[in-house]
């Protein structure tokens, strides 16, 4: 009789274990392959065995977890709704976990993340936590006590060590899966991502000469998120950029390579001299701003985005900030255009001082594409209507990107029609690309390879050119050269003529053959 009634509880506790993963399998792991492309049924039973072998992963946790009530009651809801949010946001913007993901949501940047926070989310965590409320409640009442709980536990979780590790593609499976990927890629963001310490100045090293001008305009775009395919000035079909096309004081350089795929941190890579060999330096040193000050440059940084800590240093190291938008931080969901910068830089050219440095950060062509096109850049339709990225068709997106570039392209138009008479250079790049379909990914802060090409142009005055033609021929020369965003830290010391030791002639887009054989 005994033994009836403890086979009894074992079945039922198998069948409460097994209805959980049913619905794990669904809401957690189901989107990940739900999208997959597959044209035959061949296909099709692959990805079913996929998913089958994440929520049998997924089964062994759940399992484990249900043996003792407290456990349950404790660590199941937490595993319950994390899920649920990796489900949606895989589900409504093709977004998986990543270390990247992960910083970038940490750091409070993606303004994919705040995306998030839209009506269908807040009613699907609450369902989540009812659901998972439901469950412990269950768990109390209608699961009596089972024998050795402790042999549940542990064979739970011995099985599910086993299934890991039975062969590779299993593990790399369940890697990038619900809830191995919570774990494995919290680690990697652990292990690889070292917090911002105090950062030294790098010795210029200048080496004293006559300066050949007193008053000189450096400015310096970080544009956001543009990839350089779309533009027109690389042979995009479209026109993106018709009013850079006619610039004749324009150099593209379409050959520039990214390593880091988000704005938090490709940034500090770009304003130090962090190199590929170097990447420490993003997080040790100071940017080129104190250099530029050194040498007599007032320094003003006009932002577009917030300030996130792994760039704020490089924002305090300027004389003034000006935040544009400072309301546009958390939860909102409006338009915020680049061309509002445009009265805070006409004020600051304004100014005295001969020599200034000007940094403006863009929210350029970030997701939701439509918040930073005005009226007069929304040529290319239809655009999107959906802020998740799979309720909009291909064409949709890429006409709202594409118009991003328009607009960006009448931003670019009213800089150098400002800068036009002065002794001045621009240096444009973004700090990232964007995927768009790819692979069958979208937006960023993925590894794709669209992601890794930015677009970078320099545009230069007519008096820049009669004071540097030796600049001006060297860059030229360079354009389809191919650069990762380590140059910039060099050649925005060249640009605004500061002869200084550390510039690695290698990386600087001003240079000449004779000058890099020299430096060798
Ligand atoms: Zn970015």
């Amino acid at each position: 009789m005994e033994n009836k009634n403890h086979l009894k509880a074992e079945v039922r506790y198998l069948c409460f274990v097994g209805i959980l993963t049913l619905f794990a399998g669904l809401f957690f792991v189901a989107p990940d392959f739900i999208d997959n492309p597959t044209d035959d049924i061949r296909g099709k039973i692959i990805l079913l065995a996929y998913w089958g072998i994440v929520t049998t992963c997924n089964f062994f946790v759940i399992y484990s977890l249900a043996a003792y009530k407290t456990l349950f009651a404790i660590v199941f809801p937490i595993y319950w709704i994390l899920g649920s949010i990796v489900g949606y946001i895989r589900y409504a913007y093709s977004a998986t976990i990543t270390p990247m993901l992960l910083d970038a949501t940490f750091h409070n940047d993606f303004q994919t993340s705040r995306d998030l926070i839209t009506t269908t989310a807040i009613f699907w965590i609450a369902f989540a936590i009812i659901f998972s409320s439901l469950a412990v409640f269950f768990r109390y009442k209608y699961i009596s006590t089972l024998n050795k709980k402790y042999i549940h536990l542990l064979l739970g979780i011995t099985l599910l060590l086993i299934f890991l590790n039975i062969h590779p593609r299993i593990n790399n499976g369940c890697q990038q899966r619900y809830p191995y990927n919570l774990i494995y890629n919290l680690h990697t963001y652990v292990t690889s991502y070292k917090a911002v310490s105090q950062r030294t100045m790098p010795n210029p090293d200048i080496k004293r000469e006559i300066a050949r001008t007193d008053s000189l305009t450096v400015v310096f775009i970080l544009g956001e998120s543009l990839r350089s395919d779309h533009l027109s000035i690389n042979g995009y079909t479209r026109e993106t950029t018709p009013f850079l096309n006619k610039e004749t004081r324009l150099v593209s350089f379409p050959h520039i390579y990214s390593e880091y795929t988000y704005t938090n941190r490709s940034l500090p890579h770009i304003l130090t001299r962090a190199d590929s060999a170097n990447i420490d330096r993003a997080f040790q040193e100071t940017s080129f701003i104190p250099i530029f000050k050194q040498e007599g440059f007032k320094c003003t940084w006009i932002a577009n985005q917030d300030a996130a800590n792994t760039y704020i240093d490089f924002i305090n190291e300027c004389d003034t900030s000006i935040y544009v938008h400072p309301e546009k931080t958390v939860y909102v969901f409006d338009n915020w255009y680049d061309k509002d910068i445009l009265p805070h830089l006409k004020n600051t050219l304004k100014d005295d001082c001969p020599r200034k440095l000007v940094i403006l950060h863009t929210i350029g062509s970030h997701w939701y594409y439509n918040n930073h096109v005005p009226k007069e850049a929304e040529i290319f339709l239809p655009v999107t209507t959906n802020r998740e990225v799979h309720r909009n068709t291909a064409e949709e997106i890429i006409n709202s990107y594409d118009n991003t570039i328009y607009a960006t392209d009448l931003f670019m138009k009213d800089v150098i029609d400002y800068l036009r008479n002065d002794n001045a250079i621009v240096l444009f790049l973004a700090d990232h690309g964007e995927a768009l379909g790819e692979e069958g990914d979208w937006l960023h802060a993925s590894d794709n390879k669209s992601i890794k090409n930015p677009a970078c142009f320099i545009w230069y005055s007519s008096k820049y050119e009669e004071i540097f033609p030796e600049k001006i021929q060297a860059l030229h020369d360079n354009a389809q050269q191919q650069y990762r965003t380590d140059f910039l830290f060099h050649s925005i010391l060249e640009a605004a003529h500061i002869p200084a030791s550390i510039i690695s002639e290698e990386l600087n887009i001003f240079s000449s053959n004779e000058e890099r054989e020299l430096q060798q």
